[in-house]
């Protein structure tokens, strides 16, 4: 097959992490015969200091023209204060609505190898397989107005939660259908006792819900759910919420795996490219020393592999070769412990290239 892979390193361990996933990539076009063709451009901080905007027309073309983008992370300290236009997450979820991506897909599993780097205990973490479905372009982030403004003679500020029945159905509906290929279960998460935009996502939720009569549907409150994501993750399958909640939660579920460096995300909409990423941001305080686990991002192009191009088989040898590595004791810093030795983004890369070619040369 051939593929158009737009590539956008970003700022701080981006360009770092991202050169890791396209090695991997390229081990795999090697292995399975494809062809991937990648083209650079430019997002976030890097964007404003040499176009002045964090997502300069060309990055917008040259992601609608792809097959599916790969992006590292964007920020630093370097642009925190310029104003609110020309933060370098404006770039972010700018292409995020250009490409239409209403889902982004996170999935969360604890390594065995790994648990001992959560903070919480073996036997909760042991055997996590979750998905946290995050509602990506609408609510709290995109809502009309948001500003400043006076109340009652003072200073005020005003943020809009809307939601409409089209974007909660598309989002519980893409819940459902990873359901199906997982444990049968959707969690769908609100606050339906006190906001109105909940009551609307749980009743389209019960809704759709209707639609897959052989996938079990909870609703939990989202202070609850985040309670029960650290008492007892296992309960979870497929978890599906709005953004902020699931900006929140996202988060919360990745401490569960011990570090933000080892997980992966999906963003897709209807149609047009997927978007691939690391969960991490740009780490700016081991940008540029090849400290930076790679896992996250060589993860995130296996998802890249599998939801964008079909290429199911291609996607499991790469989650293979990390569990390998893993298992086979390698570390960077951030997953380490005392005694460990320490690799380098680079080594580590090359751990998990070898790893696949191991795993390809037992497979034929
Ligand atoms: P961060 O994820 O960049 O870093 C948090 C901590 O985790 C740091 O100690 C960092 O060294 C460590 N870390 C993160 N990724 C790692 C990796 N792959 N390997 C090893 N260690 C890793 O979060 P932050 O410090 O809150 O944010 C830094 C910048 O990143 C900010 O400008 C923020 O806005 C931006 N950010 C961007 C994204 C994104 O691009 N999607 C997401 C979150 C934060």
């Amino acid at each position: 097959m051939n593929k158009k892979i737009t590539v956008l390193p970003g700022d701080g361990i981006g360009p770092e992490v991202v050169q890791s996933a396209v090695e991997v990539l390229d081990t795999i076009a090697k292995h399975f015969d494809h062809q991937f063709t990648y083209t650079y451009a430019k997002l976030g901080g890097v964007a404003i200091d040499e176009e002045n905007t964090p997502l300069p027309e060309a990055t917008v073309k040259a992601c609608k023209e792809s097959d599916g983008v790969l992006l590292g992370a964007v920020g630093g300290p370097k642009w925190d204060t310029l104003p609110g236009h020309l933060r370098p997450e404006k770039g972010l979820l700018g292409i995020r609505k250009q490409l239409n991506l209403f889902a982004n897909l996170r999935p969360v599993t604890a390594h065995e190898s790994l648990t001992d780097s959560s903070t919480l205990k073996q036997e909760v973490i042991n055997g996590v397989d979750l998905m946290i479905v995050r509602e990506l372009t609408g609510g709290l982030y995109f809502g009309d107005p948001s500003e400043r403004c006076q109340k009652d003679g003072e200073e005020a500020a005003v943020d809009t939660l809307l939601y409409k029945r089209s974007e909660i159905e598309r989002i519980v509906k893409q819940a459902f259908e990873l359901a199906k290929v997982r444990r049968q279960k959707v969690t769908s998460v609100d606050k339906a006792n006190v906001l109105e935009s909940s009551r609307l996502w749980r009743e389209v939720a019960e809704e759709i819900g209707t639609q897959y009569p052989d996938i079990e549907l909870e609703h939990m409150l989202v202070d609850n759910a985040a309670m029960q994501l650290i008492r007892n993750p296992k309960q979870f399958d497929v978890v599906v919420t709005e953004n902020m909640f699931g900006d929140i939660l996202s988060d919360e579920a990745s401490m569960l795996t011990g570090s933000l460096g080892m997980l992966p995300s999906a963003s897709i909409g209807s149609g047009g490219p997927g978007l691939y990423e690391p969960i991490h941001g740009s780490a700016p305080d081991i940008a540029g020393q090849n400290k930076a686990n790679p896992l996250a991002t060589i993860a995130s192009v296996a998802m890249m592999l599998k939801y964008s191009f079909g290429m199911v088989k291609e996607a499991e040898i790469i989650e293979e070769a990390i569990s390998h590595v893993l298992n086979a004791g390698h570390r960077t810093g951030d997953i380490s412990k005392q005694g460990d030795a320490i690799l380098s983004t680079t080594e580590m890369t090359e751990k998990v290239v070898d790893a696949i070619d191991a795993i390809v040369t037992v497979k034929n």
